[in-house]
């Protein structure tokens, strides 16, 4: 855990950084620290109106201009993805940063009764739509001097817990994945593969998941982006294929 970390101001100068559901939440928060600390932030997301308000933002307090690629990995395909890569390449040339952050909950209820259409969407926002576009998005990655992928799991990735269903085996295949990768990619590129929890945080998903919660006893997104910075830059460097937590850990 990295929550004291302290990012240099220009720890991020020139870095093209994608953020997925850059909108709202831990997302949107991401990008904000991203490009205070001088990265142009794509800002992909599901709902453009949300990424045009990060956008102002990120203007407002004087960052580098940033990008909106508008997607809903519901719906997207390879094609989709291969299309991104090319917009992309085009654009900035490379990819310095990936966080995948973007993610449902779906439902919270008892095995028996989960919706099996429900099972395929978290399935597929949450783990192959991110997969599939971290493979398109490979050679971007490749042409970056140092290349960090973060993906976002949970606690209940770590360790399944009742009720959870698709959400839980998402991220835990998440974690799997993010060994996968790193494994293939040792020695043969400079691109560090490592997943993130960020804890119990105050957000839109937590309170749903929690709705009797009160959320000012949570950290809010912007108290754990010294975790963020730290493993998004070259802080972090040597590090691949692991698992780390954004905040100390609460009893829940
Ligand atoms: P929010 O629900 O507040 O934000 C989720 C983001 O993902 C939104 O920007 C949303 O876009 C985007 N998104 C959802 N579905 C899609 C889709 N189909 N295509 C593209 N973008 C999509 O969640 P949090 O900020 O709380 O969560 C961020 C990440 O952290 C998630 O991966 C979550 O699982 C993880 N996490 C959060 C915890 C917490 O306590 N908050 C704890 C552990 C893990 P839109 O604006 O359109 O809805």
């Amino acid at each position: 855990c990295k929550i004291d970390y302290q990012a240099p101001a220009e720890l991020l100068k020139d870095r093209i950084i994608l953020v997925t559901g850059a909108g709202n939440g831990i997302g949107r928060a991401a990008a904000l620290a991203y490009a205070s600390h001088g990265a142009t932030v794509i800002l992909l997301g599901r709902t453009t109106s949300r990424l045009e308000e990060v956008y102002d933002a990120i203007e407002a307090a004087g960052g580098p201009q940033p990008a909106i690629y508008p997607l809903d990995f519901e719906g997207a395909t390879p094609e989709d993805y291969r299309h991104m890569a090319e917009t992309l390449d085009q654009e900035f040339g490379r990819l310095d940063g990936l966080l995948h952050n973007a993610g449902i909950l779906g439902r919270i209820t008892p095995f028996e009764q989960y919706n099996p259409e429900l099972w395929q969407q978290v399935m597929q926002i949450n783990l192959n739509g991110p997969v599939m576009m971290t493979q398109a998005l490979l050679p971007l990655l490749k042409a970056a001097d140092q290349a960090s992928v973060i993906f976002t799991s949970s606690g209940v990735g770590h360790k399944g817990r009742a009720f959870w269903g698709a959400y839980a085996v998402s991220k835990a295949a998440t974690e799997n994945f993010v060994e996968v990768l790193a494994d293939e990619l040792e020695n043969t590129s400079r691109i560090r593969i490592n997943s993130i929890n960020p804890g119990a945080t105050r957000t839109a998903m937590r309170q749903t998941a929690f709705p009797g919660e009160d959320p000012q006893t949570l950290l809010a997104p912007e108290d754990i982006m010294p975790s963020y910075l730290w493993l998004m830059g070259p802080d972090s460097e040597g590090h691949s294929g692991e698992h780390f937590e954004a905040q100390p850990p609460r009893n829940q």
